[in-house]
């Protein structure tokens, strides 16, 4: 299985957010993207995902254009996991993973198999979540219930796991939890992983390759070692950091110090006065 992003760009009707994004992956990789907000992280997996339509580019999967594929294939191959993922139905956590197999099922009434039953239990266990199997997926934590859309995403049967932000607002030993799942799945079962993080320890730590996007394009592509440098930490996310090799666990990472300093140069002035001239055009919006 080969994912490949050919010269893809990406346009909200305001602005531009990737210029040009080229880059191949394959079986068994942990691929993170990193770089600062707002840089194009999220649209990047959402172009991939086939969610959003690049606005250049061709991304291909086995030489197969995605854009093509329906969108039971694409459930097929690949499985996405939000940052935020507020479940408000009472569904158990079992009927929440068994969703995932409707990719694989002709109608969405078809009774589950036993073959069906066999992959959600194993989903679940790789997870760590058979034991709440019969709770609401409303009453759990936010580490239990990304764990469970992991199994949820796994059930699809993918080559593709899309992780956006997967440690997010979890306590640090959930993180490294969550991160050995990661690469477990990756290694056992083959598949390409392909995380968005902003958190450069665990990128350095977990990811076989990294990309850092910057200014809608690479701006840097190839092992923590590689990417993440003094240079291009001071580059791309304006942080002093000192690196050194431990044996104990590959590459360690301190952060020493920020370049950046906040920003005092706003004409405050002059935002208060576009602040009112937004609250009139609102104003003026509500009385038409
Ligand atoms: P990241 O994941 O790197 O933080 P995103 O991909 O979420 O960044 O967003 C990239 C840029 O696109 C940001 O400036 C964001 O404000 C903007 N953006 C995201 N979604 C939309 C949207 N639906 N419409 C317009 N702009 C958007």
């Amino acid at each position: 299985m080969e994912l490949k992003i050919d010269e893809v760009g990406f346009s909200y009707p305001s602005r531009e957010v990737l210029k040009t994004i080229s880059f191949e992956a394959g079986k068994g990789e942990v691929l993170g993207i990193i770089g600062q907000n707002g840089c194009g992280k999220t649209t990047l997996l959402k172009c991939i995902n086939t969610s959003l339509k690049p606005t250049k580019g061709v991304i291909t999967l086995d030489d197969k254009e995605i854009l093509t594929l329906s969108k039971r294939e694409i459930a097929k191959a690949m499985g996405f996991v939000m940052q935020t993922t507020n479940t408000t139905f009472p569904f158990t956590v079992y009927e929440t993973v068994l969703m995932g197999r409707y990719a694989h099922k002709k109608t969405l009434s078809a009774d589950e198999s036993d073959e069906d039953t066999r992959i959600v239990f194993e989903a679940m266990r790789d997870t760590g979540i058979l034991k709440f199997a019969d709770r609401d997926i409303d009453e759990l934590s936010g580490g239990e219930r990304r764990r469970v859309m992991i199994a949820r995403a796994l059930v699809q049967e993918p080559d593709i796991l899309l992780l956006d932000e997967p440690t997010l607002h979890l306590d640090i030993n959930h993180q490294f939890d969550l991160m050995d799942l990661i690469r477990d799945l990756s290694r056992n079962r083959g598949l390409l992983v392909v995380i968005v993080t902003h958190d450069l320890i665990f990128a350095a730590r977990y990811c076989d390759r990294i990309i850092a996007i910057e200014n809608g394009v690479i701006a840097a592509i190839g092992t923590a070692k590689e990417v993440i440098t003094v240079e291009n930490m001071k580059k791309f996310f304006e942080i002093e950091v000192e690196i050194t090799d431990d044996p104990r666990i590959g590459m360690s990472l301190t952060i020493l110090n920020r370049y950046r300093q906040n920003d005092q140069n706003i004409d405050s002035e002059a935002e208060i006065q576009k602040l009112q001239e937004l609250q009139k055009k609102l104003d003026s919006e509500k009385e038409n």
